[in-house]
């Protein structure tokens, strides 16, 4: 498993790529756009004129592209042209990190499987930053023995490994670990804004939660309040970080998730209104702490 090809370098592709050749493999990179390409082939990596070209030594693929619908174009081909499918050696072993429907995840698997490949759905958590210092966290679906295989690629760009279940469950796993998190972030901004309406300090008002029952990550890592903490996008005019429209992408895959099989997420469900109330007012690009802004101020 020394040869890779990898596919989709933008935020996070771009950094994974560079780890993989830190970490020794060839990697030949392609994207859509051709100066990022062009950055990879500057690090080390052999650039490809097409698909079909990146794949055809590979022992593995990586993708990480924006939707399910690129990933299934990329594997299996349009009307236009032929998937990398089609010129990969056999036995190669396809790693998707995109994050994408479980539904698409494990459509994705059977096709593979019956030509004679193997896949695993590895989703990540980690953010940009995680992406270029290499300390993503991956979220694993599909069989033991490839998940065992392909762990040695998946530590040179992360430093968290999970094996959630068989295909899909990866995307699942993600998807649930989100859904959460905007809940957090929307319930740990109505407490501090409430505090502050009523006169205490938002910095005391979060170490009281940090030793409280109300204690979670985003008052430890990522408080909402901006001055609370340093170096969080709050701080920083809700710059950088994990911008509301991808968490709205999040949301939206939770709640197709829930719908398929008739889960209730009725927190969740509240959460993608208020993500997707957020983004129409305009705040789509800034990091998704910025929910805090949303939140009506008390009118004295
Ligand atoms: P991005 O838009 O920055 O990058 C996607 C790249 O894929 C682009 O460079 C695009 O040109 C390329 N691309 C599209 N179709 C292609 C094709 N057929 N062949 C080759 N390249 C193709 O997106 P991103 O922020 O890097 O996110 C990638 C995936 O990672 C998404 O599924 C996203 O939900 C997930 N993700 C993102 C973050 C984050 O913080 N950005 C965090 C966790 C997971």
């Amino acid at each position: 498993m020394k040869h890779i090809a990898f596919y989709g370098l933008g935020n996070m592709g771009a950094g994974m790529a560079a780890n993989l050749l830190g970490a020794g493999y060839t990697v030949t990179v392609f994207d859509l756009v051709a100066s990022q390409v062009q950055l990879l082939v500057d690090k080390g990596a052999v650039g490809a004129a097409t698909p079909q070209d990146a794949v055809k030594d590979a022992d593995v693929v990586i993708s990480m592209l924006p939707a399910g619908r690129h990933v299934k174009q990329l594997y299996f081909g349009s009307q236009d042209a032929p998937g990398i499918c089609a010129s990969a050696k056999a036995a190669t072993v396809f790693i998707d990190c995109s994050t994408i429907e479980a539904d698409d995840a494990r459509e994705i698997s059977k096709q593979l499987l019956a030509q004679g490949f193997t896949f695993a759905d590895a989703p990540v958590s980690g953010g940009v930053a995680g992406a270029q210092a290499g300390t993503l966290t991956f979220i694993v679906g599909g069989e033991q023995s490839v998940v065992t295989q392909i762990t040695p690629v998946l530590e040179a760009m992360g430093k968290n490994i999970f094996h959630a279940g068989d295909a899909g469950a990866g995307q699942v796993a993600k998807i649930c670990n989100n859904m959460l998190l905007a809940v957090l972030m929307a319930g740990t901004s109505e407490a501090l804004k409430l505090a502050i309406d009523n006169g205490i300090d938002a910095t005391v008002m979060s170490e009281i939660m940090k030793k409280s029952s109300g204690n979670n990550w985003t008052l430890q890592t990522y408080n909402p309040c901006p001055n609370v903490m340093e170096n969080v996008p709050s701080s920083n005019g809700y710059k950088g970080g994990f911008m509301v429209d991808l968490m709205n992408k999040d949301l939206g895959l939770a709640m197709a998730t829930a719908a398929s099989n008739q889960s209730a997420v009725p927190m969740g469900s509240l959460a993608q209104s208020l993500y997707q109330l957020h983004a129409l007012n305009g705040n789509g690009g800034k990091d998704f702490s910025s929910i805090f802004e949303s939140l009506q101020q008390k009118t004295k």
